[in-house]
């Protein structure tokens, strides 16, 4: 008798513990984009692991404006990662952020950045690195990034100027159907590395 209430209760607070999820997540899906009004997307901020309050819901257009606009203005140079989906978050952190492998591939890499963008004739200031799965990634900023994203033979990071890496990332992102919790461009003078994260 008394099992059959324990397992009744339990399975009420389980319930209770999915509907309360449920309406989170409606919630969050339910936002709207904080330029426009369109229903947003991804949530947009400054610097990598803002405040909740500090990251702003946009639409894709709006988000790939601002995205542009980072990307234009940011001094430093960067290697940057595909956004592979599986990952909630897609930043920018300044090569001091990093564990020591991920910082010696960035010196190494962006020794090797070309003056100019591989798609058009403008300066380049990033490496763009394909990558398709989420495991490779995950496993970045422990293991760096020529071991895990670059290790395939022919695998080699593309010179690129700013509109062009982000003509790059709006292409990810619309094939793309979950959204983003968090996204940064880069800023600063710092060289860093933009890649898809989980914190
Ligand atoms: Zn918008
Ligand atoms: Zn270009």
């Amino acid at each position: 008798m008394h099992i059959r209430l324990i397992l009744l209760l339990a399975a009420v607070i389980a319930g209770l513990g999915a509907a309360v999820l449920r309406l989170r997540r409606k919630k969050i899906d339910n936002k709207l984009c904080a330029r426009c009004g369109a229903p947003a997307m991804h949530g947009y901020s400054k610097t990598a692991e803002s405040a909740l309050d500090d990251i702003v819901p946009l639409c894709v257009p709006c988000l790939l404006e601002r995205l542009d606009e980072d990307y234009c203005t940011y001094d430093g140079r960067a290697v940057v990662i595909q956004p592979v989906a599986e990952l909630p978050c897609y930043v920018f952190r300044p090569k001091s952020d990093w564990d020591e492998q991920p910082r010696a591939d960035l010196d190494t890499l962006l020794a090797g950045l070309q003056n100019q963008c591989s798609s058009c004739t403008n300066p380049a200031r990033y490496l763009w690195v394909n990558a398709l799965e989420a495991g490779p990634v995950a496993n970045l900023p422990l293991m760096g990034i020529t071991q895990t994203l670059l290790a395939a033979a022919g695998a080699r990071p593309i010179s690129l100027c700013a509109s062009c890496s982000v003509q790059r990332i709006a292409r990810s992102f619309a094939g793309q159907e979950a959204g983003y919790l968090e996204v940064c461009g880069p800023r600063g003078h710092e060289d860093g590395l933009v890649t898809a994260m989980g914190y």
